[in-house]
């Protein structure tokens, strides 16, 4: 299964995974397309700290809010760090004091919650338990994926909510693809001492010199030693570097570049 975009016309087109735990939770994905941002953030960028013009950021989020059908004020967004601290979202209460929070990852057992991560090549980690109804997203990048974020969802799912990782429907967003991912000494070595005996899967040496990593089978490596079925993990094959005309890419673009949405609800 891969997302497929949603375009009718005169509306915000957007990404969606079909049919996700049978319907019983929508995974959302946004594109560049359809805001009002411009230049480098053209045109939907819906992070506020990338540079952008604020007001342009409101616009975006509105239209975004109106596209998904989901009230503005049930998105949960958090202050991402790039670390693997997992928010719980346990109350009514907690959807507007717990906003904001230092944290990657969130889990909500609540309905019409929208947990939201913001990227731009990291990839977006979607779980969700049809039995316990529970939901979580995490927002893993090399960083997030060696600290094995999506299993700490995994683990907190089970332990508040008796969720079982074989139950769970999963999914992978849009990323920075084997084919651009380009990394350094650095990367390598995080990912070798994260996947030992593993991690020749993990990292591959293209025409240059120079190794590329593979997010998506990690991603997917930690979700099936978390318990998660194989036939469980939808991994998007789009590429974020590569689809730039679709998407908005922190390393395609040097840096100076909008936010995509990865919106999970139940
Ligand atoms: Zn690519």
């Amino acid at each position: 299964m891969e997302f497929v975009l949603k375009q009718q016309q005169e509306e915000l087109p957007y990404l969606y995974l079909p049919l996700f735990g049978d319907g019983g939770a929508r995974a959302l994905f946004t594109t560049r397309l359809g805001g009002v941002s411009r230049g480098c953030y053209s045109s939907l960028n819906l992070g506020y700290h990338t540079g952008d013009q604020p007001d342009a950021v409101t616009a975006n989020r509105r239209l975004t809010a109106q596209a998904l059908d989901i009230k503005d004020d049930r998105f949960f967004t958090v202050n991402q760090v790039h670390g693997d601290r997992v928010l719980v979202i346990e109350s009514e209460t907690d959807v507007f004091s717990k906003k904001g929070s230092r944290a990657d990852a969130m889990v909500t057992h609540l309905q019409d919650v929208a947990l939201t991560i913001f990227c731009a090549d990291c990839q977006a980690v979607y779980i969700y338990d049809p039995l316990q109804r529970v939901i979580a997203i995490a927002h893993s990048g090399w960083r997030g994926t060696v600290a094995r974020v999506a299993a700490n969802c995994l683990q907190v799912m089970s332990h508040l909510y008796g969720s079982r990782p074989r139950d769970c429907r999963t999914a992978l967003s849009p990323a920075a693809g084997c084919c651009c991912y380009e990394v350094g000494e650095n990367v390598c070595a995080a990912v070798k001492e994260a996947f030992p005996g593993l991690w020749q899967r993990l990292l591959a040496k293209k025409d240059t010199d120079r190794w590329h990593f593979k997010i998506s089978q990690a991603n997917s490596l930690v979700l099936q030693d978390a318990g998660v079925r194989k036939e469980n993990i939808c991994i998007s094959k789009l590429c974020t570097i590569c689809r730039q005309d679709i998407f908005f890419s922190h390393r395609g673009s040097k840096g100076t570049t909008g936010r995509m949405a990865a919106v999970l609800i139940q």
